[in-house]
């Protein structure tokens, strides 16, 4: 459904008229929920000419005007921009317009009210109202002129504010659940009520939904939209939704309920724009008060770019950092209103809800924040996903404010388990990973590859991602990964220096000569790291972390131990001993690993052959 947002200076006659135009009082409110018959909105609604239905938004008073515009965040579709013909323009009307101005609202008619009285000033307020339009968006808006107390002009102005809708695009869905709450209050027997509009998404009776900023969960009972009880109901809209599973004294006004996970900031970048009848340059320094939503909250601003202060009417990109966390998107917009004057000074557009903890160097910060300002759903996705080249849906859809079809439309290179992959990223990564390992190699040419945790880091990216990219990449061997190392598929292994392999043989020799007895490796000078390449090379087999044996040694021990069983069908320890030449400190050791390896199986005091003893038998016996 569209909505319309009434502005204009208080006592011209704003909710008299769409009383006139709707038949619905948008002041009932506090009168019927005292006689508890229904849920007011705050809202009225009736349907234009073309059969198009409208919501018109019209809750009285100056200062709420700000907070009512923004309630719906972005679901203003028009104004309906009412001005006394009688009195003209007016200084409410100035901020009013500046508003909606800083709220993207771009859209509207301008009615201008109580023609029965005004006799010849009509001619002279037009031509008013004309001179403050200039230059602004509703510059070229149809102006029609009524009176709600005589109905003149009203089937014109229903008329022009159709005009003005049918010429927006479709409407689509724009992102997952979220509505600003703008009261919250008890219905006997009913529990907690609050209303707001939803800006995007859908909610249906018995959905849990989590209230923030509190992360209090709940349960929708029942929804009841335009004084009509709903089962589901879709953005945007005007919404009373009857909450089970919470106290009503914990909601707030400017909570938000939502479904999903969402990123609450308490910083977020911004294009600030400064209000174009300023008296002053808007500064850094000054009490402010940020409007978003229906939340509202002291803020501090800070100018990303070189400026210390800003002309009226010009813009800059900033930091704003808030003292409530919130629960923004790209494109949500906001008011800010100097606190010790109280008027409306700046306004503008949220960009990045997650921006850099240090921005020092931050002109590349600065180039993303330009780059991606105009971009809106599915493109900005891309464009995140592109700069972070993973994500898992869920954060890509947080940070995008898209729902999941939006996201579901970007363009990827691949997913896996629940991650995004941009395009071309799987080789960029995988290039940096292979380029990292060869150098990895080159300069540990002992290492068997390079430890798992720092190939994770070298990529750079989430590590749940980390896993689903070594899967795929494994998976077509990209890389080897081999416990907990990484090497590339062609690294045969270690490559001994000359003088490493003077070391190793010499050491080797000293093994040998020892038979099954070997000194510790210490002793033949062989270092760890030496001697774990040998083994991953193949010419030692451990032992025990200080014992080792030549390879062909091992092989031989493995043929004697085998060969002794298949004569005797059992072998006890201090059997193996003598028949290998030893004593119990290898023997013990030895026969763990042998039925580690399933030479041979250990039964009680006894050992017979394993399975791969069996196949060495079998061997032997050819
Ligand atoms: P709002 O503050 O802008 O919502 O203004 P209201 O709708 O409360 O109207 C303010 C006053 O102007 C009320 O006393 C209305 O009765 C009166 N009024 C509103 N529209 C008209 C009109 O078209 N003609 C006349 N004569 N009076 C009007």
């Amino acid at each position: 459904m569209r909505v319309v947002g009434t502005a204009g200076h208080v006592d011209h006659g704003k909710s008299t008229l769409v009383q006139a135009l709707t038949g619905i009082d948008p002041d009932r409110f506090d009168e019927e929920k005292r006689r508890g018959l229904t849920i007011d909105l705050g809202f009225a609604w009736y349907t234009l000419p073309s059969g198009l239905p409208i919501g018109i938004v019209d809750v009285p008073g100056h200062e709420r005007f700000i907070r009512n515009m923004l309630a719906g965040v972005g679901a203003i579709d028009a104004v309906l921009f009412v001005v006394a013909a009688d009195e003209g323009w007016m200084p409410q009307s100035a901020e009013h317009l500046q508003i909606l101005d800083f709220l993207g609202v771009d859209r509207g008619v301008v009615a201008l009210t109580k023609t029965d009285i005004a006799g010849e000033l009509a001619d002279a307020a037009e031509d008013d109202v004309r001179e403050h339009l200039r230059g602004t968006a509703l510059e070229d808006a149809p102006m029609v002129r009524v009176s709600a107390k005589t109905g003149d002009g009203l089937d014109e102005l229903s008329e022009a504010l159709d005009e003005a809708l049918r010429a927006l695009p479709d409407e689509e869905e724009t992102g997952r659940v979220r509505l600003f709450i703008d009261r919250s209050f008890t219905i006997t027997g009913a529990g907690a009520v609050v209303t707001g509009t939803l800006s995007a998404g859908r909610i249906t009776v018995g959905d849990e939904v989590t209230i923030l900023p509190d992360k209090r969960r709940a349960r929708v009972r029942s929804l009841q939209t335009h004084g009509e009880q709903v089962q589901t109901a879709e953005a945007p809209r005007r919404l009373a939704v009857n909450l089970v599973g919470i106290d009503r004294r914990l909601i707030h006004r400017g909570d938000v309920i939502v479904c999903d996970p969402w990123i609450l900031a308490d910083r977020f970048a911004a294009r600030l724009f400064a209000a174009r009848e300023l008296r002053h340059p808007l500064k850094q320094k000054g009490a402010y008060e940020l409007f978003v939503g229906t939340a509202q909250t002291r803020c501090r601003l800070r100018f990303l770019e070189e400026v210390d202060e800003l002309a009226p009417g010009s813009s800059a990109l900033a930091i704003i950092s808030t003292d409530l966390a919130l629960p923004v998107i790209p494109h949500d917009r906001f008011v800010i209103r100097d606190v010790g004057r109280w008027e409306t000074v700046a306004g503008g557009y949220v960009i990045d809800q997650d921006p850099p903890k240090r921005l020092s160097g931050a002109d590349s910060y600065l180039d993303d924040l330009r780059a991606r300002e105009g971009l809106h759903g599915t493109v900005l996705a891309e464009w995140i996903l592109q700069r972070d080249l993973v994500m898992d849906q869920e954060r890509l859809m947080m940070l995008a404010g898209t729902g999941p079809r939006q996201v579901g439309k970007a363009r990827l290179d691949m997913m896996v388990d629940g991650f995004y992959f941009a395009r071309g990223s799987r080789e960029m990564l995988e290039r940096r990973l292979t380029d990292a390992l060869a150098a990895y190699h080159e300069a540990h040419p002992l290492a068997a590859g390079m430890p798992l945790s720092e190939a994770k880091d070298v990529l750079g990216i989430d590590a749940c991602a980390v896993e689903a990219l070594f899967a795929e990449i494994e998976e077509h061997r990209g890389v080897d990964v081999d416990g907990n190392v990484v090497r590339l598929p062609g690294h045969s292994g270690p490559e001994l220096t000359v003088a490493e392999r003077n070391a190793a043989n010499r050491a080797l020799r000293m093994l040998r000569d020892a038979d099954a007895s070997p000194p510790e490796l210490d002793n033949v000078g062989l270092s760890q790291q030496l001697a774990r390449a040998l083994e991953r090379a193949g010419e030692l087999v451990f032992l025990t972390p200080s014992i080792a044996y030549p390879s062909d040694i091992w092989s031989d021990i493995e043929h004697r131990v085998v060969g002794f069983i298949t004569d005797n069908g059992s072998a006890t320890v201090s059997q193996i001993r003598d028949t290998i030449g030893t004593t119990r400190k290898y023997a013990v050791p030895l026969l763990e690993k042998l039925d580690a390896t399933g030479v041979t199986r250990r039964k009680g005091d006894v050992r017979d052959l394993g399975p791969r003893g069996r196949d060495l038998a079998a061997k032997i016996a050819n």
